[in-house]
């Protein structure tokens, strides 16, 4: 299979991207240690450290894929705080809830539901917080998701996305690059067996819009006080912003 992206229209991103994520499902966990030498969990911790759950606040974690978010979530919170696990990948939510069984979190602390970011099943007003890990930058249409995002959310509810970025130190973006192209294709071949998947990856890493680039789409959504936090020299970012 090919998965150079930036030759693929639109109208058939979703498609490849379910054929990404169907196919590196069942190793994604073990395949985010490897690329990231375990540094994906202190960025996810960090993201909900600055979430800051509280008993009852309601909790959205879109494009939750194998359920990272919810889990520290639940984790913090003593599963007091219900989260929803939302989804377009029926494999990826599969491993989500194998895991959430083994660690005994039940439905009340985190819900899985099969959903796409641009058309979300939930009404309008229903969360504190809509989070999204790693899953915007497969969202074919990132203004849909931004709007259905500002719909789903309360008044003064928080808008919080973790999403790879732009690294603007030049000798760390060359080390960057290298890694990228060389490294993260060879140990997806390796151990997803899977090099098109990871080169997918890295592609869209690199089309995904910059820091101020995305802080200005939120703005244009309708989110105010936004702000933006590079993590690791900017490999990644979390962008926070409200529902006024
Ligand atoms: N949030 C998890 C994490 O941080 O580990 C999973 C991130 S994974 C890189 C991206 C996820 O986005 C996949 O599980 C994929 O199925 C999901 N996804 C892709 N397009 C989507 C869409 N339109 N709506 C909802 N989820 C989508």
């Amino acid at each position: 299979t090919h998965f150079g992206f930036s030759r693929v229209p639109m109208s058939e991103k979703q498609g490849l991207v379910g054929r990404v994520f169907g196919s590196v499902a069942p190793s994604y966990d073990v395949m985010n240690d490897a690329m990231s030498l375990g540094v994906h969990r202190l960025w996810k911790s960090a993201f909900v450290a600055d979430m800051a759950p509280t008993r009852g606040m309601r909790i959205l974690d879109c494009a939750g894929g194998t359920a990272d978010i919810a889990f520290r979530v639940a984790a913090r919170t003593g599963g007091t705080a219900p989260v929803v696990v939302a989804d377009i990948n029926p494999k990826m939510l599969e491993v989500g809830q194998k895991r959430a069984r083994e660690a005994s979190i039940g439905e009340k602390a985190v819900r899985f539901v099969e959903a796409n970011a641009e058309s979300l099943p939930f009404p309008d007003g229903e969360f504190d917080v809509y989070a999204i890990s790693f899953g915007m930058r497969n969202v074919p249409q990132v203004d849909r998701a931004l709007a259905e995002a500002f719909r789903v959310l309360k008044k003064g509810g928080r808008f919080m996305m973790l999403e790879f970025a732009k690294v603007d130190n030049p000798p760390a973006a060359a080390f960057y690059d290298a890694y990228s192209f060389k490294v993260i294709p060879a140990i997806g071949k390796y151990i997803a067996g899977d090099e098109a998947a990871y080169r997918y990856l890295v592609e869209s890493i690199r089309q995904f819009p910059a820091q101020d680039e995305f802080v200005s789409m939120m703005k244009d959504a309708g989110f105010v006080n936004n702000t933006v936090t590079d993590y690791s020299l900017g490999i990644t970012a979390t962008y926070s912003g409200f529902k006024p």
